[in-house]
């Protein structure tokens, strides 16, 4: 399942693919994939990209005409680009067509994926409650301190809830906490500003080297030119039996995912 890092590698090499090229459209190939909001007013194409940005695990790209695309990839979604390898698939699920012929086929084996097609200014009404972006100037312990005040849900499921802190998922909030020196099952309102601290550190450490090698590519992560991310080969703790220190990784399960900790480095 794409994560925040993995989200910004996509958006970089979409952001490549459109930037020079005009956007001749925007195919449905199932339904429910592509929703365009109601309040679109005349022909949205061609149009031309006029920026860009990441919110959490969806990607946001502005149009000429004062349209904007909300693409979020859930957890099979991934985008190919025909320039790279130009190969029909039966799980393509939508199309943005551009100039010459060229399209950014949207693949989605599970289908939960969407892009929605909406005037600039209603993307809030498409976008769901998110919390502070982890790379951020926002994200600081002492912020941390103030939003997990006398919550008892365990570190980890916290860090993955979305309405909290946008962008991480399993793997990685996994590897922050092992990184952390934090035991995942410690309820999150009883963390010190201290182990916020390194938390806060390490949330930026991981998220940052995981985006410098493009994601990591566990399960069916692609990125648009079909290529894999190479994080995966950095991973302490996810899917590992052994820590670097050598004990053993304990596996148990937390809001029904996989957690992965060690037991002695995690005290
Ligand atoms: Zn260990």
């Amino acid at each position: 399942m794409p994560e925040l890092p993995e989200v910004q590698t996509v958006l970089r090499e979409v952001v490549k693919e459109l930037q020079d090229a005009r956007i001749e459209g925007l195919e449905c190939l199932y339904p429910g994939t592509v929703i365009v909001d109601p309040e679109l007013r005349g022909i949205a194409w061609p149009a031309t990209l006029t920026g860009y940005e990441r919110r959490g695990k969806y990607m946001l790209l502005h149009l000429s005409r004062g349209n904007s695309l909300i693409i979020h990839l859930r957890m099979t979604g991934k985008l190919v680009s025909t320039r790279i390898k130009d190969e029909a698939s039966c799980h393509e699920r939508a199309c943005i067509l551009l100039e010459g012929g060229h399209k950014l086929r949207f693949v989605d084996i599970r289908t939960f994926g969407k892009i929605t097609l909406c005037r600039t200014e209603n993307i809030p009404r498409f976008m769901p409650n998110l919390g502070v972006e982890p790379l951020g100037g926002d994200f600081t312990p002492a912020y941390l301190k103030q939003l997990f005040r006398q919550r008892k849900t365990p570190i980890k499921n916290a860090l993955m809830d979305q309405t909290l802190i946008a962008g991480l998922g399993n793997i990685y909030a996994n590897e922050i906490l092992y990184r952390s020196r934090i035991d995942p099952q410690t309820p999150a309102g009883s963390l010190s500003l201290h182990k916020l601290k390194r938390l806060e550190e390490q949330t930026r450490a991981v998220l940052s080297e995981a985006i410098a090698m493009n994601g990591t590519s566990i399960s069916d992560f692609r990125r648009v030119d079909d290529k894999s991310g190479e994080f995966q080969n950095f991973l302490q703790v996810y899917q590992k039996e052994k820590c670097p220190r050598g004990h053993s990784v304990q596996k148990i399960k937390q809001g029904g995912r996989s957690t992965f900790f060690c037991p002695v480095c995690q005290k």
